[in-house]
C-alpha cells in the first residue's frame, strides 16, 4: 500500500482479503500446517520455497502485522516478537557474537541498559554507552575494530531525549556499521528513521502500536538500505554460507530480505520468542487508530507540560515540545507533527513530595507502562530502574525524584485537574 497515507496504511496495511475471505484479520491459532507430500515439506525446511510449517517460525497472522508495521515504517520487511525485549536482543545478536562491539546511546529504556550492560556482556558483547548529544568525534572515540552495530532510542525513555538520527547515522556509516533506533516512543506516525539514515528499526509494541495495555509485543523492520556484502567481513553470518540450513548465504538467496529471513530463521528457531496470534490480532486493532491516538496524546502531552511548568509545586518539567526544553530543536527536525504522550517533570521536595503526589492522583493510574490509552504514572528510580545505581541512573537520564507521567486519551482538562489536586497535598 506504499502509495496511501500513513492513516490509510495503519487501517488496512498487511492483509487484502481475496473475495469471500474475511474482512477482519483472521487468527490463525494453529501452530502447524498440513502437506501432503514429504518432498515439499523438506523444501520448505530448506528454505526453498516459502510456505508455512510450524509457528514459531511464520504465522499468518503475525505476518500481515509485521508487513503492516514495515509498511508503516517503510521498510522491506519486518518480524514480529513476543516483546520489545526479545526485538532488541534479537536485533543485536543478529548481527553479533562474543567479542564484538556496539556503540549506544546512554538515554536507552533502563531493560535495555540492563539488556545491554549485563546480559549480553555475559555473551561477551560488549557496549559503550555515549550521550545522545555527543558530537561525530565523541561517538567516532567510541568505536573500535570489533563494533558491529550503533543504537538508540528515538525519543529515550524516560529521559525524553530526542536521538540525533542523522548524525548516528552518519558515524555509523562511516564505519561501516548500522543504526538501530527504538522508534517505540515516537511511532512511525511522528517519526520515521529510515528516512534519516537508521538502517534497523525496533518496536516496543506494547506501548503506542497496541495502545490499550493488552498485549506485550515487539517488532524489528529492516530498510533494506544496509550492504551487508560490502562489509562482508564485519558480517560472515549474513554473508557466507550458513550451515544450520544446508549452505545458504542470506544475503544471496533473500536479497534486502537477508537480515529478516535470517534472524527468523535462526534466532527465532533456536530461540522462539514469537507473539501468539492471537496478540498480534490484538496489536492489529491498536495499529488501526494509531493514526487518531498519537496526536491526541501529544496534545495532552502538551497541554498538561505547558500547564506545569508555571506551577509552583513542579522543580523542572521535560518536553521535547516546550520551546524551552533541551531537545526542542531536535524535536522539531525529527518529531515536526508531535513527539509522544510521555513527559516528566519532579516535584519541589524530592523524592518524598513524588511519592505523595503520586499516591494522591485519582484519575492517573501507578502502573508499569507507559502509552496506554488511560493517562498512567511511574517514578523510575522505585521502579523500572531501581536496579542502577545512582551514578548509572544519571547516566541514564533519571534524576531520583523524576516522574514519569504517560497522558492517555482522555480529556486534557481531567488531566490536569487530576494533578492539580494531587499536587495540593504536597506541602513544600
Ligand atoms: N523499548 C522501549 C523504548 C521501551 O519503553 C520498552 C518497555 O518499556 C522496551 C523497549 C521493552 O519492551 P517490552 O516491555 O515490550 O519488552
Amino acid at each position: 500500500m506504499s502509495s496511501y497515507s500513513i492513516d490509510t496504511k495503519c487501517v488496512q496495511s498487511g492483509y487484502t482479503p481475496k473475495n469471500g475471505e474475511p474482512r477482519v484479520l483472521p487468527i490463525i491459532q494453529s501452530t502447524t500446517y498440513k502437506y501432503s507430500s514429504t518432498e515439499q515439506m523438506g523444501r520448505l525446511f530448506d528454505l526453498e520455497e516459502s510456505g508455512y510449517f510450524y509457528t514459531r517460525l511464520a504465522n499468518p497472522t503475525n505476518d500481515a502485522v509485521a508487513a503492516k508495521i514495515a509498511d508503516l515504517e517503510g521498510g522491506v520487511a519486518a518480524m514480529l516478537t513476543s516483546s520489545g525485549q526479545a526485538a532488541s536482543f534479537f536485533s543485536i545478536f543478529n548481527i553479533c557474537s562474543a567479542g564484538d562491539h556496539v556503540v549506544s546511546s546512554a538515554t536507552i529504556y533502563g531493560g535495555t541498559y540492563n539488556l545491554f550492560s549485563v546480559t549480553l556482556k555475559r555473551l561477551g558483547i560488549d557496549f559503550t554507552f555515549v550521550s545522545p548529544t555527543a558530537t561525530e568525534e565523541e561517538i567516532q572515540a567510541a568505536f573500535t575494530d570489533k563494533t558491529k552495530a550503533v543504537f538508540g532510542e528515538t525519543i529515550a525513555n524516560p529521559a525524553l531525549t530526542v536521538l540525533d538520527i542523522s548524525r548516528f547515522a552518519r558515524v555509523a556509516h562511516a564505519n561501516g556499521v548500522p543504526l538501530i533506533v527504538d522508534n517505540t516512543f515516537a511511532t512511525p506516525i511522528n517519526c520515521k528513521p529510515f528516512d534519516f539514515g537508521a538502517d534497523i528499526v525496533i518496536h516496543s509494541t506494547t506501548k503506542y502500536m497496541d495502545g490499550h495495555a493488552t498485549s506485550v509485543g515487539g517488532c524489528i523492520v529492516d530498510s533494506g538500505n544496509f550492504d551487508w556484502d560490502a562489509y562482508s567481513d564485519k558480517y560472515p553470518g549474513l554473508t557466507t554460507p550458513d550451515e544450520s540450513y544446508h549452505g545458504v548465504t542470506y544475503t544471496q538467496r533473500f536479497g534486502k530480505g537477508a537480515y529478516i529471513t535470517k534472524c527468523v530463521v535462526q534466532l527465532m528457531r533456536d530461540l522462539g520468542s514469537i507473539p501468539a496470534p492471537q496478540n498480534s490480532f490484538l496489536l492489529n486493532i491498536g495499529l488501526e487508530t494509531l493514526h487518531l491516538r498519537v496526536p491526541r496524546h501529544c496534545s495532552n502531552a502538551q497541554a498538561v507540560a505547558e500547564h506545569l511548568l508555571h506551577h509552583p509545586k513542579i522543580g523542572w518539567v521535560n518536553y521535547p515540545g516546550l520551546a524551552s526544553d533541551a531537545n526542542y530543536e531536535l524535536a522539531k527536525k525529527y518529531l515536526p507533527s508531535g513527539s509522544c504522550g510521555v513527559l516528566s517533570f519532579g516535584v519541589k521536595g524530592g523524592r518524598a513530595a513524588a511519592v505523595t503526589f503520586m499516591d494522591s492522583l485519582k484519575l492517573a493510574a501507578i502502573v508499569t507502562h507507559v502509552a496506554d490509552a488511560r493517562t498512567c504514572v511511574l517514578h523510575p528510580a522505585s521502579h523500572t530502574h531501581r536496579q542502577l545505581s545512582d551514578e548509572e541512573l544519571a547516566t541514564a537520564g533519571v534524576s531520583p525524584d523524576l516522574i514519569r507521567f504517560s497522558c492517555g486519551i482522555e480529556a486534557a482538562s481531567d488531566i490536569i485537574a487530576d494533578i492539580d489536586q494531587a499536587l495540593e497535598n504536597v506541602g513544600i
